[in-house]
Parts: structure tokens; C-alpha cells; sequence
């Protein structure tokens, strides 16, 4: 964890707490974790309004046991933004599960380098 930026420092333990517990209030369903901080939840991933979020579940944990990549088709109304937040909220009601390895909490998305509309979950353990 070396890319924390100065001002996630400041955070004391309780003020993490409280963010944590506000996070999992958001999302009483999710089927992994969200390791994002409360103010990135509203962030803008990507102006497109219609993405392909994959999973390829490369991590040793489905070593014996190879698991599919998953596609997540997410599309946003023209009064709707790509936030993380909102992405997140299409990814459990789409049924992500994180839960079956030790890499369950959900750090953000990257995009694809070979397609705008594609982006991928970061996950960490
Ligand atoms: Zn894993």
C-alpha cells in the first residue's frame, strides 16, 4: 500500500469505522467487500453509458478449480453517472461474488487497454 494518498492519513481509526459501517449500510447485499473510501464511492469512472465489467478470477485462489471470466453488462440512464457507486450497486444486483477466494475486497476499476467500454475489478486480499 504504498499509493495512499496524504489526505486518507488524516483518517483516525473511528473516522475509518464510521466509513466502513456507512459503506456496508450502502450495500446490505454485496457478495464481497468495498475497500473504497465513502468520497470515492461518488467518483466518475468513465462518461461512457454503457460498460462490460469483467472478472477473470486470475488469482491462485481458483488454482484447482478454474472459474470462467464473468462479464457484468452495466448501462446507465442519460440522468445517471458510471460513479463507483452506481457500478457497484449493478454488480450485486448482478450477483458478483468475491466471497469464494481470499482477493473479496473490491479497490476499484480499471480500464481495459484495448476497449473504452471495458473495464476490470481490482481486487485485494
Ligand atoms: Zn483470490
Amino acid at each position: 500500500m504504498d499509493n495512499k494518498e496524504t489526505n486518507e492519513l488524516e483518517k483516525t481509526e473511528e473516522e475509518y469505522e464510521y466509513e466502513r459501517e456507512q459503506i456496508d449500510k450502502m450495500f446490505p447485499n454485496a457478495l464481497f467487500d468495498i475497500a473504497l473510501e465513502l468520497e470515492e464511492l461518488d467518483e466518475i469512472v468513465t462518461e461512457q453509458s454503457y460498460i462490460v465489467v469483467k472478472n477473470t478470477y486470475s488469482c491462485y485462489c481458483y488454482d484447482d478449480c478454474k472459474k470462467n471470466t464473468d462479464f457484468f453488462h452495466i448501462t446507465c440512464k442519460p440522468c445517471e453517472k458510471m460513479t463507483n457507486k452506481f457500478i457497484i450497486q449493478q454488480l450485486i444486483n448482478q450477483k458478483l461474488n468475491l466471497q469464494e477466494c481470499n482477493h473479496r475486497f473490491l479497490e476499484g476499476f480499471i480500464k481495459s487497454k484495448n476497449s473504452d467500454c471495458q473495464l476490470e475489478i481490482v481486487v485485494g486480499s
